[in-house]
């Protein structure tokens, strides 16, 4: 890491936290999860290290998912996986104290907000800064956001889906729904449960949608064999499951997070949204890479959408230009300590 150039970009995710590093690319990537103690409420744990205890942690230890739903529910827990994912990322140059440009979900409050600053600023950061998630997801998926044109973007993250309508820098409409990738793996679990009887972990769930899952149905279906607990026997069984199972057990999800990117167009002044129309809808985020999603979106809302390159790069890239333009970005900052 060079030593006049101190800066570092963190996309605060509801799944995964990311760091950029500008010139080097993301230089972490681990889960936003935290293990903790539950009598003495101790961090034992942060990041990789932590998610392999879910499911598998005896019972005085939780794993707590602090950005769980698009906001800070608990500031201590939240500080303690900033401060260990900065010292990560600075390794042996932990001397020299960066600047830290973060990417919080576009729910969060203004003291929410605040408090990610104050928390960066503890974990060693000599300044930091904060700027709604999907202005740097705009930018990070290499939108022009500082034109009178009006550009939408679609971030379907772990826990939220947020799409916006972006204008001159700034948001001129936007949603966020608590629907995204973690409500559509329960919704699958859910489904093999009811359908077939089988009980199955999230992690299957995940790993069901990842290998066939789709957005619409489909005519040649991908199939997977998994394994789950028989509901009756309570024995292991092995099922296959395919695509188009996939896409009737997340509909309704899906339905929900069409309507709230839908409303993000509704809400939008007609010039932007006519701009909107030839442009097309923008999508990041790691739930964009559901299959045809792109073209759910379409049908959806008459809107051709396309996924951003790097899609679930986009936000913490969005971090890393910022800061490497300061300059041209000091306008969509919203904290700054
Ligand atoms: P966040 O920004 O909220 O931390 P991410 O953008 O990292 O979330 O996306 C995480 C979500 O993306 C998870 O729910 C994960 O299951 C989902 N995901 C990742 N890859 C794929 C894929 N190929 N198909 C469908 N969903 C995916
Ligand atoms: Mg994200």
């Amino acid at each position: 890491m060079g030593m006049f150039n101190k800066k570092l970009g963190v996309d605060l995710g509801t799944a995964n936290t990311l760091v950029y590093f500008p010139g080097k690319g993301v230089i972490l990537n681990e889960p936003s999860v935290v293990a903790i103690a539950t009598g003495t409420r101790e961090v034992l744990a942060v990041g990789d290290e932590a998610k392999i205890m879910i499911g598998r942690t005896p019972e005085n230890i939780i794993a707590h998912r602090p950005m769980k739903d698009g906001v800070i529910a608990d500031y201590r827990v939240t500080e303690a996986m900033l401060r260990y994912f900065i010292n990560k990322s600075l390794g042996n140059w932990r001397l020299f104290k960066p600047e830290i440009m973060i990417s919080a979900p576009a729910g969060v409050t203004s003291t929410e907000r605040r408090a990610v600053v104050e928390a960066a600023l503890r974990a060693g950061a000599k300044q930091a800064y904060v700027i709604k998630e999907p202005i740097l997801a705009a930018i990070g998926a290499g939108l022009h956001i500082y034109e009178a044109h009006g550009s939408m973007v679609v971030d379907i993250g772990g826990g939220t889906t947020d799409s916006a309508v972006i204008s001159l820098g700034g948001i001129v409409s936007a949603t966020s729904v608590k629907v995204a990738g973690t409500k559509i793996d329960a919704a699958i679990a859910n489904y093999i449960k009811d359908e077939l009887n089988l009980a199955i972990g999230d992690r299957t769930a995940e790993e069901i949608k990842i290998a066939v899952g789709s957005a619409i149905p489909v005519k040649e279906e991908m199939v997977i064999e998994i394994k789950g607990r028989d509901l009756l026997s309570g024995l292991p069984r092995i099922a296959e499951i395919k695509t188009n199972q996939v896409a009737a057990a997340i509909k309704g999800c899906l339905d929900e997070m069409m309507r709230s990117i839908k409303s993000t167009l509704q809400n939008a002044p007609p010039e932007l949204a006519a701009d909107i129309m030839g442009e097309g809808i923008v999508m990041t985020g790691g739930g964009s890479l559901l299959r045809n999603i792109d073209e759910l979106v379409y049908r959806s809302t008459g809107v051709p959408a396309r996924i951003a390159e790097d899609a679930l790069l986009c936000v913490a890239k969005g971090t890393g230009t910022a800061l490497e333009h300061l300059d041209t970005y000091k306008k969509s900052i919203l904290v700054k300590r």
